[in-house]
């Protein structure tokens, strides 16, 4: 049954383990715990114990192309937690499973979306990470720190110019933009500095959102304190009138990086708080999937590692944009390889990509029907099989990272019997393991099959590889020149050493399935400026569109044959890889017509609403 109450309800009416006995379930020793009020905490990376730990598992979890509202993969992320850790604890687990410990590692919200339109970042229903409100508005701060660390830049830039330019920077050539966490079109394009001789020097400028700056990109990026600080240093801020390039780290006698990191230090430490469910979760950092790279912080999914034996984290959007970077970015970046993917589908996505419009699929088959439209569950069950190829190419694409991959339908309450039941079906005829998610409604309880799907497929995998490790091993011995295979496991779509032109077809050839790349003539310019630099070897972050594998919102399903328009092509020089800006996507989003915030409030007990 839909349980009436709203996330918020659900989340204040939960009992919270106090953080200090979540800390403790962990494994983090009192001195690395260190409390945000009674539910949230830092963990102090530094003082946990030097050895290696759990080097748990890393189970990603993405999804199809996703209706404006999202298809639940933080719900589901959370979901399959609690229901790793209920299986874990049951008789008939799988041996990989038995008594082990899972922890999740996800983003922290943007302000943008919570005071816009798609919502909150903390899951759905009863499973969500807790305490909601908290998160989802300023948490421990983390936002701010990374606003004012990256605002600070900024700053230091244009006193460089006004007090006297010593580098010679170009003001026309400044890439860096000031940030803030809210949606604010206005703020795109903007003019600084006017007023006179005292106010610094007038130029063009602009802000983007905080989820987009490459400060949040290399905080996530980063894997300690001096990793943090030497990617800072490394930022590109622009040029100098000779066309030299000039980084962060050329701004004042010590680099701008030092006091950059000053403002970090404390945010860097991952945020410690726990599931509905009482799992205990790493949420820290938090890159925007369509214009970033789209993925929590390296040092929370490597802390999890250190403290689980399964870290399920969730990659933004659908997996032709936050998979494909997780495999491309972070993943290499983390120094981890993922063991299997989960692909979250929804029967209402899947309709709206087999072409009916997001009202009828949000209202749902029954509803129709009861309305008196007789022919409705037919329909919407066309529209499901129409639309499934979508969920078809997400697979394919995943298993060419060399991962197994597991599809998770997030059952909602408008769904019919019978479409899940062909959805599951066709899953089965297609040999892809599949299990349907009940986790909105039931928590953990909700995803203890999808948690044996998971684990089934990653000890499978495991076995495969074991034995193809053996082959080589005695090939090797015998020094034959016999092939030997390879070793089956992770690896990214592109070699390292392909040049960025080649990357971006890669990626728009064989996960987005365009036939061709186009570029402006901005974007030709930046790519031979980018190969004079020396700097064409960096990965490819892509700025898309989510809603469809084009750069074309409106053409949905599994388009092919399309052309992919590269506007913009931006060294992130501090994050090592190039923002590639196709279609119309901005990096400063703008409200709605009826922003979330109209429906905001906060009562005289202090007491929020209109908090989802
Ligand atoms: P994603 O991470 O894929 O963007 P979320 O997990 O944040 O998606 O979910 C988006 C919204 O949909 C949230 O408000 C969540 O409460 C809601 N939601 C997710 N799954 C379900 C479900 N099975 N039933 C009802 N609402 C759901
Ligand atoms: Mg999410």
């Amino acid at each position: 049954m839909t349980p009436a109450l709203t996330d918020a309800q659900i989340s204040a009416a939960a009992t919270l383990k106090p953080i200090a006995v979540v800390g403790k379930d962990a494994g983090i020793p009192d001195e690395a715990l260190i409390p945000y009020g009674r539910s949230m905490a830092k963990v102090e990376v530094r003082a946990l114990p030097q050895q290696a730990g759990r080097n748990g598992r890393v189970v990603l979890v993405t999804g199809i192309s996703p209706t404006p509202a999202g298809e639940g993969k933080t719900t589901v992320t959370v979901g399959l937690v609690d229901g790793m850790n209920v299986l874990a604890g049951r008789e008939d687990a799988p041996a990989q499973v038995a008594g082990s410990v899972t922890m999740a590692a996800l983003r922290e919200p943007s302000l943008g979306p919570v005071f816009g339109k798609k919502g909150g970042a903390t899951g759905g229903g009863h499973a969500q990470v807790a305490p909601m409100e908290q998160i989802n508005l300023h948490f421990t701060g983390d936002f701010h720190a990374i606003t004012s660390a990256h605002n600070l830049l900024c700053a230091l830039i244009d006193n460089h110019i006004h007090q006297g330019n010593e580098l010679g920077i170009d003001p026309r050539t400044i890439t860096v933009k000031r940030a803030l966490d809210v949606n604010d079109r206005s703020l795109r394009h903007t003019v600084i500095g006017l007023g006179g001789k005292a106010q610094g020097v007038p130029r063009e400028n602009g802000f983007e959102i905080t989820v987009a700056t490459e400060t949040m990109a290399v905080f996530c990026l980063a894997r300690d304190l001096t990793d943090l600080k030497e990617r800072l240093g490394r930022i590109t801020v622009g040029q100098t009138f000779g066309g030299e390039p000039v980084t962060a780290g050329m701004i004042g006698p010590n680099g701008a990086q030092g006091a950059m990191a000053v403002l970090l230090k404390d945010a860097l430490n991952p945020n410690l708080v726990q599931t509905l469910g009482g799992s205990a979760a790493l949420v820290h950092g938090g890159p925007f999937a369509n214009i970033a790279h789209g993925c929590n912080s390296v040092m929370a999914t490597r802390t999890a590692q250190r403290l689980a034996d399964w870290v399920v984290t969730e990659a933004g959007f659908g997996a032709d944009l936050g998979g494909e970077k997780f495999m491309d970015i972070t993943a290499p970046a983390g120094g981890f390889e993922p063991a299997v993917s989960v692909v979250v589908a929804t029967v209402r996505a899947l309709k709206l990509q087999g072409g009916m419009t997001l009202a009828e699929v949000q209202a749902g088959a029954d509803a129709a029907v009861s309305a008196g439209d007789a022919g409705a569950a037919e329909r919407h069950l066309q529209a499901l099989e129409a639309g499934v190829v979508n969920l078809q190419r997400h697979v394919e694409n995943m298993r060419r990272f060399g991962v197994p991959v597991v599809v998770a339908v997030n059952r909602f309450g408008q769904d019919t019997d019978a479409e899940l039941a062909w959805l599951r079906g066709w899953c089965e005829h297609h040999e892809i393991p599949v299990a349907v998610a009940d986790v909105w409604a039931q928590g953990g309880k909700g995803a203890v099959e999808l948690a044996r799907r998971v684990v089934e497929v990653v000890e499978q995998a495991e076995a495969v590889r074991a034995e193809a490790e053996a082959r080589m091993a005695d090939a090797a011995a015998l020094l034959t020149t016999e092939d030997p295979h390879e070793v089956p496991g992770w690896a990214p779509l592109y070699p390292a050493d392909l040049p960025v032109a080649h990357k971006i077809e890669t990626i728009v050839e064989q996960i987005y399935r365009g036939a061709r790349v186009e570029y402006a003539p901005l974007a030709r310019r930046q790519l031979a400026e980018l190969e004079a630099a020396g700097l064409d070897r960096l990965p490819v972050c892509m700025a898309k569109t989510p809603y469809s594998f084009s750069d074309d919102p409106s053409v949905l399903g599994a388009p092919q044959g399309f052309t992919v328009t590269v506007r913009e092509v931006v060294a992130r020089t501090g994050a090592g890889f190039v923002v590639v800006l196709t279609g119309n996507v901005m990096t400063m989003p703008g409200l709605p017509a009826s922003p979330a915030a109209d429906q905001m409030d906060v009562g005289v007990d202090g007491t929020v609403t209109g908090l989802f």
